[in-house]
């Protein structure tokens, strides 16, 4: 694994400059972001780029999340630390590191086995000991494990996910950005209203992978 060295602190605090100029004010969030290496989330070949806030793609045709999208979706939970935490598709892992550095207990879920895997050995090895990964379906969320306070989404859902609402504390926020994959989507922050109605918000436009049925077959 590539040490974390000067250079990539010092372009951290460059990525951290950027994000603020693009609105992000939340200094726990950027801090917690500035103490993840991003770089050993990427391919050896894209180390260079990797405090860029730019998508890069992962293994199995996936993307890791551009930090703004990390920064912008961890501020919308909006939560204390000590909060449990649901994140749908684990990914590289990186969204998982910034959630558990923001104190949160972090639960996270992948349909896809080498992208489990990977994040799985990675996140252990960078000292994310606290992290409860699981292979599987995230349209069916962690029942054993719920409520939750949080759950947020990092794959395009076609549709509100219904299924994971009832995993929600009577608090709790749903980050998911929801729409076609040709086209944007839309952030929704969605929770509960004083008489037990659901409100939905609309947090501005975003682009993902899709969020898929069922685990997936090829490895
Ligand atoms: N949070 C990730 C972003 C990865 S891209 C990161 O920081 O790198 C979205 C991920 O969601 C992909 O890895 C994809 O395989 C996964 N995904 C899509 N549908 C899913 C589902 N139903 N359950 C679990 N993971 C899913």
């Amino acid at each position: 694994m590539t040490p974390d060295l000067p250079k990539h602190q010092g372009q951290r605090l460059q990525l951290l400059a950027i994000l603020r100029t693009k609105g992000i004010d939340n200094e726990t969030v950027l801090a917690a972001m500035g103490r993840v290496p991003r770089h050993a989330f990427l391919e050896s070949s894209f180390e260079e780029f990797a405090y860029q806030d730019v998508a890069f793609p992962i293994a199995s045709g996936q993307t890791i999340s551009q930090p703004y999208t990390v920064a912008f979706q961890s501020n919308a939970l909006g939560l204390e630390a000590g909060a449990k935490v649901l994140e749908i598709g684990t990914g590289s892992g990186y969204q998982a590191a910034v959630l558990e550095e923001l104190g949160y207990r972090v639960y996270t879920i992948e349909r896809q086995k080498a992208l489990f895997d990977f994040s799985k050995r990675l996140l252990a090895e960078l000292g994310y000991k606290r992290m409860n990964q699981k292979f599987g379906d995230g349209y069916k969320g962690l029942p054993a494990f719920a409520p939750f306070d949080g759950i947020i989404i990092t794959a395009a859902a076609p549709a509100l996910p219904e299924e994971l609402l009832d995993q929600l504390s009577p608090t709790g926020v749903l980050i998911v950005p929801i729409g076609a994959v040709e086209s944007e989507q839309r952030m929704l922050k969605v929770r509960r209203g004083e008489d037990g109605e659901w409100l939905h918000e609309d947090l501005g436009s975003f682009r993902f992978v899709p969020m898929l049925k069922d685990v997936s077959s090829s490895r």
